[in-house]
């Protein structure tokens, strides 16, 4: 059994705040990198301990690095930097794929740190006029290969996400529940990372019973985002006020999802 595991470091059991993962010269992101460590280093515990043959973690962040290379978990290989495409190195040899760390679509009033893609520019994707956000379209991406998603970690907003789009089988691991973007009440790290291992090696149990994600295809899709960042204290009539930029195209397969151009 292969997996094929991306990060996010949004909903890292620990992480609650944008100063957290937006600012890679701060503190709190420096923090924030050993929160990742020790939610990954669950997934791929949990995975060894359900067979698998093979881990490789994408580091799916912002930053060209996020994780931290020695604490890495030696069971693991791992891909990380700039410039590698959509999928790098997933092909059919991969069983199936986890989301760790993820978070709900922008606008999910509940949903720790919501965004899609881009958290500064209020960016929205809509595909055959439905909108998703990176759990449905990384879905996406793995079901162009027929990987189905069996485990997707973060914030309770971003299970129920998974669940309306993957249905129940996925497994799925809240480690934190939100009142608002940037506060939510959660377990202690130590105690997230043993759910999150025991739901990798229960995800693998599952793999026959969970569908790859395939959308009919062509398909059309539709982007929406503020021309310009806005600033961390904006407000939501600020952000309501600003300009905007609409995009539209019709797409051939579910990997190139991201290029609108
Ligand atoms: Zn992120």
């Amino acid at each position: 059994m292969n997996v094929y595991i991306v990060t996010d470091l949004e909903g890292i059991s620990g992480v609650t705040t944008f100063a957290q993962t937006r600012d890679s010269d701060g503190e709190l992101y420096q923090g924030a990198r050993r929160l990742l460590m020790g939610d990954i280093a669950a997934a791929v515990d949990g995975c060894l301990a359900g067979g698998a043959a093979r881990v490789c973690v994408l580091d799916g962040h912002g930053h060209p690095l996020n994780v931290i290379p020695e604490l890495m978990h030696p069971g693991a290989e791992y891909i990380c930097g700039r410039g590698f495409g959509v999928a790098p190195g997933l092909d059919e040899s991969f069983d199936c794929g986890m989301l760790v760390g993820y978070h709900a679509m922008a606008h999910t009033p509940d949903g720790v740190l919501c965004h899609t893609q881009n958290s500064r520019t209020d960016a929205r994707y809509w595909y055959h006029d439905r909108e998703f956000g990176e759990i449905g379209q990384e879905a996406m991406i793995f079901g162009h290969f027929g990987i189905p998603v069996v485990m997707v970690t973060g914030d309770a907003a971003a299970c129920r996400e998974t669940r309306e789009f993957l249905g129940d089988e996925v497994v799925t691991v809240a480690v934190k529940h939100g009142f608002s973007r940037e506060s939510c009440r959660m377990v202690a790290p130590e105690r997230a990372r043993a759910m999150i291992r025991e739901g990798a090696r229960e995800a693998l149990s599952r793999v026959g019973r969970c569908r790859p994600f395939t959308v009919p295809l062509p398909m059309p899709g539709r982007f929406e985002a503020l021309v310009e960042p806005m600033p961390a204290g904006a407000t939501q009539a600020q952000i309501d006020a600003a300009p905007r930029r609409r995009l539209e195209k019709v797409f051939e397969d579910q990997l190139h999802i991201y290029s609108f151009a």
